[in-house]
């Protein structure tokens, strides 16, 4: 076995489920890509918050102060895990989507005539729909033409095409947006080198720095890999909550602190503004990381997501004890790293089976790198013959939460000439297991044999002319 993976006996599987109640449902979550499951101590934490409820920067009371002070705790421990300087390059909204159109909002002034954004072909929509707007829609009612480009990828490995992507960019490059791993390919692509090609191009940015600004969507990236934006440098990095284990309705955008110093804010109102300086003539906006807090924030969601951030490294490194959940404690950068290499290596060891079983069925296409190592935690594959869709249907009959459709990622669907736009998909987390991985293997044989599966692996007959 490669050193660098995780058996079964280094991690404990069954201490790790312990915190989640879908087991106890009998489920196979293998949708992880989408969202992930949130462990008992979370809603219990909820919970818990209820007798001091209250808003935060906007009362006196005990309670106020109190809320306030876990509220912004929260950006400290999640500037923490990203090996950001401050809570200051912390920008809290909604989700990955939210966050990136945020910075589409803060660097609209910015674009002059004739620059482009280079984005790429793995992109979810979310980043690149944004950018298509903004070129086609949004910045030729200000008379301004700017393009918008895409990097192809290789359609046999699903590796970004980088000779294409140096092509693209140039000295008009004003931002490269590329993804820390694709949601449809599974594809990582390799950010220090979009790092470099950005840092040549030569763009001259309004305040001088010539290169061009990078984004990187990390919402397949952050919650399965050891991220470090000061390493990575990255200028902006977005991330949802409900793909790392919290509930829904927290996305992080991280971003350069001097950026977020001195862009405009995509949302103004309260909270966002000096204390007191608010004038008919103007407004002088507040600190870092408020300036970009207008309005009451997502309170709980974001003290609930960044102990989901503590409970990680618990369920990684010590499952059956709390280490740093519950606390405001420091993690070490080095202690962050363990972790997210266990849960890495652990994603890495039930890609591996699922692509090595997927393998064996027939008619089975896999999209993506072929090595589980070069690829985040999910498989997605069609099935000669067969609607991606039944086939999720089916498998769902089986008791196996797949999912069929284009995933939002349209683009590579399109460039692999995927008619109808689509493919069945198989993504883990830290709580799956390899039974499971068979589980989900073994029903879509069957499915794809004729036969029809239902929940406890039993095969029944089959009705109808679709199977189900
Ligand atoms: N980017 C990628 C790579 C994703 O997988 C997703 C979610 N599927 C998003 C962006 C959008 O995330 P959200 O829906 O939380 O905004």
């Amino acid at each position: 076995m490669n050193p660098t993976d995780t058996s079964s006996a280094e991690w404990d599987i069954a201490a790790v489920r312990d915190h989640f109640l879908f087991p106890a449902e009998g489920r196979v979550v293998t949708n992880n890509a989408a969202s992930t499951q949130p462990p008992r101590e979370l809603l219990e934490l909820y919970r818990s918050l209820a007798p001091g409820y209250e808003n935060v920067h906007r009362g006196q009371s005990d309670a106020s102060r109190e809320l306030t002070r876990l509220f912004e705790d929260a950006y400290d421990t999640i500037a923490q895990f990203l090996g950001a300087p401050s809570r200051r390059s912390v920008a809290l909204y909604r989700n990955t989507t939210e966050a990136i159109n945020a910075v589409l909002y803060s660097l609209l002034t910015e674009f002059r005539d004739g620059d482009n954004v280079v984005t790429t072909m793995l992109e979810h929509n979310s980043n690149y729909v944004p950018w298509s707007a903004l070129c086609r829609d949004i910045l030729p009612r200000f008379g301004r033409r700017v393009d918008c480009r895409l990097a192809r990828f290789d359609p046999e490995t699903g590796e970004l095409d980088l000779e294409h992507l140096a092509s693209l960019i140039d000295a008009r490059t004003k931002l490269v947006c590329c993804t820390g791993a694709s949601n449809f390919l599974g594809t990582r692509p390799p950010l220090e080198t979009v790092r470099d090609l950005a840092d040549a191009s030569g763009y001259v940015q309004p305040n001088g720095e010539e290169r061009s600004y990078l984004l990187v969507d990390g919402a397949q990236l952050v919650p399965g890999t050891f991220t470090d934006v000061q390493a990575l440098g990255a200028d902006y990095l977005a991330f949802s909550f409900h793909k790392l284990l919290a509930p829904f309705g927290v996305g992080v955008l991280y971003a350069r602190e001097h950026l977020l110093e001195s862009s405009l804010p995509f949302l103004y109102g309260g909270d966002m503004i000096a204390e007191g300086r608010v004038f008919p003539g103007g407004v002088e906006y507040g600190p870092l990381p408020w300036k970009y807090a207008a309005g009451t924030p997502n309170i709980l969601g974001a003290i609930v997501s960044a102990q989901a951030l503590r409970l990680l490294h618990d369920l990684a490194l010590t499952p059956t004890q709390a280490h740093y959940f519950g606390t405001g404690r420091p993690i070490e950068r080095e202690t962050t790293r363990r972790a997210m290499d266990r849960i890495s290596a652990w994603n890495r060891h039930l890609t591996a089976r699922a692509l090595e079983r997927l393998e064996a069925i027939p008619g089975l296409t896999i999209y993506g790198p072929g090595d589980a190592a070069r690829r985040t935690s999910l498989v997605a594959f069609t099935v000669a013959g067969h609607d991606s869709g039944d086939l999720a249907h089916a498998l769902n009959d089986a008791g196996v939460e797949a999912r069929a459709g284009c995933h939002c990622a349209t683009l590579a669907h399109h460039a692999l000439g995927l008619t109808p736009a689509g493919s069945c998909r198989l993504s883990f987390y830290l709580y799956n297991t390899p039974e499971e991985v068979d589980v989900a293997v073994d029903a879509l044989a069957a499915i794809v044999a004729g036969r029809r599966r239902v929940r406890g692996g039993r095969d029944v007959p089959v009705v109808g002319p679709a199977g189900r």
